[in-house]
């Protein structure tokens, strides 16, 4: 396996090389590394070095000392940020979280060692063009698998997030869990329910960059590790759609979708509570559920937003009229319409429905959004002053009539200009006076 060696920048083996001058080593490491062998587009460089902490800021002119505790500094090379951390050892994990301790060690072996897949364990040294890969990490790339560094079981009792890690790798990098890896999994269950929820929520929207999510998904399901962290995914296996089952429609629709990871992730969760819900209140009660789940996966508050949303108005009736569709668009919101509608054509592939009904409907949303029709309280071209001064007086009465405003030029957007709702106004006035 050879290393795309001129894909490394120069400013990374120059703050190798800075190093190296002062009598130290450095290597870059882990995913990186990885990549490199993959010829994959590497996304951050963390560099290694036997430097300590002290050192490595003496080296350079401008560093942040980020992590110190940890031996990591963060050194500003030509403007751009670069992680340097000392070489370091692991103490005993007695939470499944984090080590008691770490300890700085000088073998770049003793380093790889608390990594956790072999694949993320290699160091490639740029200024000797050495690879260093002391548990056979390039034979498990070429291999394509995830194996764990070392003992599978107590790896993860160390910290529970790297099953977790694992499954999202094998969607990531598109590779398969080596046996004994997986089988360790299962154990390691109640370690990885002490996992903090930020990191869980960071590994989904990881998982969520690649170029079919499914497979992290499923070997989640698999293994278990959906049942501790998201147990309303699970019991859709069980729920018939046509000639598959309704897991099966989420796993499609999510690969299916190329765009932002909010849709992808509603796709892919569109479902939960479906088997309990009935005709009426889906999809609002998966919404709400959902609503929950990922408030307390600490996802942030527009994820929340735009998940919920996508997922609430996948209820569309593609044969509906024109007055249909401004409707539709009244609910839906027009900013977020066509992410509905992405979101509704992936659910409607992956359940082998009428793609096509669908389509028309989409292409009656377009219009209506490029003639910007009419579909909110302020798009109407009068103003709550206008109805206030008809009336004479403030007060809830001024919502109610430009609701009634609104729903008539629903039903027809050429009554939506000034002259013809002012009259309109008039002639509703006195039932509110
Ligand atoms: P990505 O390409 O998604 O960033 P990565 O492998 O670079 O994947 P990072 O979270 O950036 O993942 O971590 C960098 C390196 O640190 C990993 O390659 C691995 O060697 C090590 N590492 C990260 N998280 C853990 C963990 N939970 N346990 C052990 N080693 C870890
Ligand atoms: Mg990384």
């Amino acid at each position: 396996m050879s290393l795309a060696e001129d894909q490394i920048p120069d400013e990374v083996r120059e703050v190798c090389a800075r190093l190296r001058e002062r009598g130290h080593r450095a290597w870059i490491v882990g995913g990186c590394v990885r990549d490199l062998l993959l010829g994959r587009e590497v996304n951050d460089w963390d560099i290694c070095t036997s430097a300590k902490p002290k050192e490595t800021k003496a080296a350079f002119r401008k560093v942040i000392p980020t992590g110190i505790q940890h031996g990591t500094v963060t050194v500003l090379w030509k403007g751009v940020p670069y992680e340097v951390t000392t070489l370091r050892g692991e103490g005993a994990y007695s939470d499944g979280r984090r080590p008691d301790e770490v300890f700085f060690v000088d073998d770049i072996a003793d380093d790889l060692a608390r990594r956790d897949f072999t694949v993320n364990a290699i160091a490639y040294e740029p200024t000797s063009g050495t690879l260093v890969d002391p548990f056979g990490g390039a034979e498990d790339l070429a291999a394509r698998r995830i194996r764990a560094v070392g003992v599978p079981a107590e790896r993860f009792a160390e910290d529970g997030l790297r099953i977790l890690r694992g499954a999202r790798f094998v969607g990531t990098l598109e590779f398969t869990l080596e046996d004994e890896t997986e089988a360790a999994f299962a154990g390691a269950l109640d370690t990885f329910e002490k996992v903090s929820h930020e990191r869980i929520r960071e590994e989904w929207l990881k998982a969520m960059k690649a170029p079919r999510p499914s497979p992290a998904f499923e070997v989640m399901r698999r293994t278990g590790i959906l049942d501790r962290s998201c147990p309303l995914l699970p019991p859709l296996a069980d729920w018939p759609v046509g000639d598959r089952n309704a897991w099966e429609v989420c796993l499609r629709a999510l690969d299916d979708l190329q765009g932002p990871p909010e849709e992808r992730l509603a796709a892919l969760l569109h479902g939960v509570g479906r088997p309990r819900a009935t005709d009426e209140t889906y999809p609002g009660a998966s919404a709400d559920l959902l609503e929950k789940w990922l408030t307390d996966y600490r996802f942030s508050k527009d994820e929340r937003r735009t998940i919920t949303h996508l997922v609430r108005h996948q209820r569309v009736d593609p044969s509906v009229d024109e007055r249909g569709v401004r409707r539709f668009l009244q609910r839906a919101e027009k900013a977020r319409a066509p992410a509905v509608l992405r979101v509704r054509r992936a659910i409607v592939r992956a359940e082998g429905g009428d793609e096509n009904a669908l389509a028309g409907f989409q292409e009656e949303v377009e219009k209506a959004l490029a003639l910007n029709v009419p579909t909110t309280v302020g798009d109407l071209a009068v103003k709550g002053h206008d109805v206030q001064a008809a009336l004479g007086r403030g007060g809830r009465a001024i919502g109610e009539i430009l609701r009634t405003l609104l729903d008539e030029v629903l039903d027809n957007p050429s009554l939506n200009e000034r002259e013809t709702l002012l009259a309109r106004i008039a002639a509703l006035a006195p039932e509110h006076q």
